[in-house]
């Protein structure tokens, strides 16, 4: 059987839940195989093996931690061109579309980018992919060498299926032209108790009906009551209520969570092309015509500073029970 190589995603030795979510989708095409750039693989083993990956390739050294995308595309190009694995599936971030770009033109492969589900069709992988922000979903398959396919947060949960993980040590030399870019420095960002924005099983955001940045507190403990991530329309961001980086939309970030809770948001177009992928969706509105309804799978018509804090209460008393 033909491997499937994933790209971890590591911080801290510790594959991150996408690089597991890639694992679980891997498994329906092939055997999962893990390409792995810089150190803390072996820390990482254990759980990569959790999720079904049977080999575990790392490649680490100054030439890969000094630099940025170059080292994971020669990873991953060294690998198509010796193990001819049946696709590479990386996690849907900024970095990683350099990442496959420059793997598409080492390899002379196609690219799939932004795919929501996975599924197979004449032999070929199948990507899902939402485009025109999500307003049409498209099915596509790569029709030239190795498919590459970018495919995010979300799209599958996680499902263990213990294998070996054994590790094997993968040479990475860079060329001069890989080495145009060195990284100087590292800053780790704080980050607080919640979960990462993009990669949060539930997702609660707040719009302008939240009226201040006093008002989105309330998003927050909510939030923290459900244990989920919090984002802001452009309407929160620009007046400064909630930082930009939160900020879910068609200039903001793609989220494609279990949950998404739209808590005074109207729904504009710009918005929803950062968040229809959500399995399900939930709307607190007090305009009943506000266009977010039409996408919702569950609504409540109302003041938000009422049905808000009656939700907080109610899972409150379900988690203490
Ligand atoms: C090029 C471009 C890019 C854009 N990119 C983005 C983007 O990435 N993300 C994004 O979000 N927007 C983006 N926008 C802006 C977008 O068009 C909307 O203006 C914005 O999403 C509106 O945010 P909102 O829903 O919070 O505010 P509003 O549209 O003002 O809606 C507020 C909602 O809250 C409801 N409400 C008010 N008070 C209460 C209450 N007490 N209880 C319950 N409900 C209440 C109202 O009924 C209303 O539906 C972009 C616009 C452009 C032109």
């Amino acid at each position: 059987m033909a491997e499937v190589l994933v790209l971890a995603e590591h911080t801290g030795g510790q594959g991150k839940k996408g690089t597991l979510e890639l694992l679980t989708l891997a498994r329906q095409f092939g055997e999962p195989a893990v390409a792995w750039a810089g150190p803390g693989a072996e820390d990482g083993q254990g759980r990569l093996a959790e999720f079904g990956a049977a080999r575990v390739y790392v490649a680490d050294g100054a030439d890969v931690t000094d630099y940025v995308t170059a080292p994971e595309a020669e990873l991953l190009a060294a690998l198509v061109r010796d193990k001819s694995p049946a696709a590479v599936l990386l996690a849907a971030t900024g970095q990683n579309k350099e990442v496959a770009g420059r793997l598409a033109v080492k390899t002379n492969s196609g690219v799939l980018a932004d795919a929501v589900g996975l599924g197979a069709r004449d032999g070929k992988i199948v990507a899902e992919q939402p485009v025109f922000g999500g307003a049409t979903i498209v099915h596509s398959a790569v029709r030239q060498g190795t498919p590459i396919i970018t495919v995010r947060a979300n799209s599958i949960a996680p499902d263990p299926a213990p294998s070996a993980a054994t590790i094997e040590p993968v040479q990475v030399r860079l060329d001069d032209a890989a080495k145009g870019a060195k990284l100087t420095g590292r800053v780790v960002q704080e980050r607080g108790e919640r979960p990462g924005l993009t990669e949060a099983a539930i997702v609660v955001s707040g719009g302008r009906g939240v009226g201040s940045a006093e008002g989105f507190e309330l998003i927050e403990k909510l939030a923290d009551e459900l244990g989920a991530a919090v984002g802001a329309s452009r309407a929160v961001t620009d007046a400064g209520w909630y930082p930009h980086i939160f900020q879910v939309g068609q200039t903001g970030q793609t989220v494609s969570p279990q949950l998404y809770m739209a808590i005074g948001i109207s729904g504009a177009i710009q918005h929803r092309a950062g968040m229809q992928t959500s399995k399900a969706i939930l709307a607190v509105n007090k305009d009943p015509e506000a266009p977010m309804f039409e996408l919702a799978d569950f609504g409540v018509v109302g003041d938000l500073f009422q049905v808000v804090p009656q939700l907080i209460e109610e899972i409150g008393k379900r988690t203490q029970s």
